[in-house]
């Protein structure tokens, strides 16, 4: 079998680059190992960036009304007795234009959009229980049940994931970062009226609420890493307990939940490559870099490097430059954003690690001050929804550090503006030519 471009890894990173390209008329062959659904929660948070992309493939609206509207994140800090003593906010609000809120849904459900998008295409070759095993210069070998076959393609994308067959040809390795944490995670029935996402956190604990449609709630609880097994040995109501004594808005609904099986183990961790591209072969998403999920970028991140690559490998095709050192631009674009959210996430992880009084306090102040300065508010809201990117100066740190006032006066929306990212700097070869 021959054809243009082949992907492994029907995930979320490899189906929106999937569809960017046969949208095109690129042919593409796609395989994905397992034959059905995800067997483990994923993704569902979506940042502002990924909707602007969807957007541009035509799916905006689809995708928006299967998921739930989030624009605005509760922090809610307790006290030792678990009383709420501090409480602040994350608005998506603060940026301007229309991509100015987060979206959860469903991760299969999402995958399912693209993926049927994509299938109304004639050159959208997918086949599932697919895996593949090897893959040289100019050919992948496939293993579909019993049988072997082999696909020759200009281009191979690695969308696999943390174990990446792609990235293993292209002979690089990660070396992943470990937490002192890992988390619980189970979507549970929620009140009709609990719409924003919520943060609950005291010196010890923290637990975080993301609303999922049809009344329904994504939850995610900090554990000590290696504490699950303990933690699996104890009736169900002490992991009720666990959420209300946290969050009592959720009691009665999250009893519906009456036996461990749907509760999941998720190990953070955290990795980035030194390079995405060797040859005719690049990696998007986990296969390049694994973030810490505290700032739901993971997988926005993937949706971010399918469009930048999408639309690269698009150019290739329609000014007949085939020659693979144009995927350099791709990288280019790519890392350094990536790794500026990794270190970003890194940071919010560890504001959540420690369980001692003083890091709670200053967790709150900081929080507090950020709300409260709208320079300090603007950069962060801006920076985790991937429409721009607005590094912290030291003026913002002594700010957040408390050392000098916050400042009062909001940023006119023009400047705002001015820190989205342009067409010109998602695409630089539009303007730079390829070669
Ligand atoms: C529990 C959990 C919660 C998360 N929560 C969030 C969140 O709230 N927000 C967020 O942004 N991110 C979150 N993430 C991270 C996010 O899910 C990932 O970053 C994202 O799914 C990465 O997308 P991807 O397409 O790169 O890889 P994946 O989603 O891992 O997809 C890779 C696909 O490749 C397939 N595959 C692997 N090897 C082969 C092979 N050899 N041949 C064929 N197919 C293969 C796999 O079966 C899989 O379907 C979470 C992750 C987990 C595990």
């Amino acid at each position: 079998m021959k054809t243009d471009v082949f992907i492994t890894g029907g995930g979320i990173g490899g189906l929106t680059l999937a569809l960017k390209l046969v949208r095109a008329g690129i042919d593409v062959v796609m395989v994905e190992k397992l034959p059905g659904k995800q067997p483990v929660y994923k993704g569902e948070l979506l940042q502002p960036k990924s909707m602007q992309i969807f957007d541009g493939l035509l799916v905006y609206d689809e995708v928006a009304s299967n998921a739930q509207i989030i624009e605005v994140l509760d922090l809610i800090e307790l006290s030792k007795s678990l009383k709420v003593k501090e409480q602040s906010f994350m608005d998506y609000t603060v940026i301007p234009g229309k991509y100015n809120a987060a979206y959860m849904i469903h991760h299969e459900v999402l995958k399912k959009i693209i993926r049927q998008e994509a299938e109304k295409y004639p050159n959208f070759h997918y086949f599932n229980g697919a895996s593949c095993k090897e893959i040289d210069v100019t050919t992948a070998t496939v293993q579909k049940g019993k049988e072997q076959f082999k696909v020759e393609a200009d281009f191979f994308i690695g969308a696999e994931g943390r174990a990446s067959v792609t990235r293993q040809a292209m002979g690089i390795k990660v070396e992943p970062i470990k937490y002192n944490h890992h988390f619980i995670t189970v979507t549970f029935p929620r009140p009709a009226n609990f719409v924003g996402g919520q943060i609950f956190s005291s010196y010890n604990r923290f637990l975080g609420l993301f609303p999922l449609p049809d009344d329904q709630v994504r939850s995610v609880y900090l554990i000590p890493a290696g504490d699950y097994k303990k933690i699996r040995e104890k009736p169900i109501d002490h992991f009720h307990k666990l959420y209300t004594e946290l969050a009592p808005s959720i009691d009665g609904y999250v009893q519906k939940l009456e036996d461990w099986s749907k509760i999941q183990l998720m190990i953070p961790i955290m990795y980035h490559v030194d390079s995405y591209v060797k040859g005719n072969k690049a990696i998007i998403g986990d296969a390049a870099h694994a973030v810490h999920p505290m700032a739901g970028e993971g997988m926005n991140m993937a949706i971010q490097d399918a469009d930048i690559l999408g639309e690269l490998l698009v150019d290739m095709y329609k000014t007949s430059s085939l020659n693979p050192s144009n995927l350099k631009h791709y990288q280019n674009v790519r890392m350094e954003r990536a790794e500026y959210l990794i270190q970003l996430s890194h940071l919010s992880a560890l504001a959540y690690s420690f369980p001692f009084q003083p890091v709670s306090w200053l967790r709150s102040k900081t929080f507090e001050r950020m709300e409260e300065d709208p320079v300090l508010h603007f950069k962060q809201m801006l920076n985790v929804s991937g429409l721009g990117m607005w590094k912290e100066s030291v003026r913002d740190r002594f700010i957040q550090g408390g050392v000098i006032p916050t400042r009062k006066k909001e940023l006119p929306s023009e400047k705002k503006e001015m820190k989205l990212f342009s067409a010109e700097d998602d695409y630089p070869w539009k303007w730079k030519g390829l070669s």
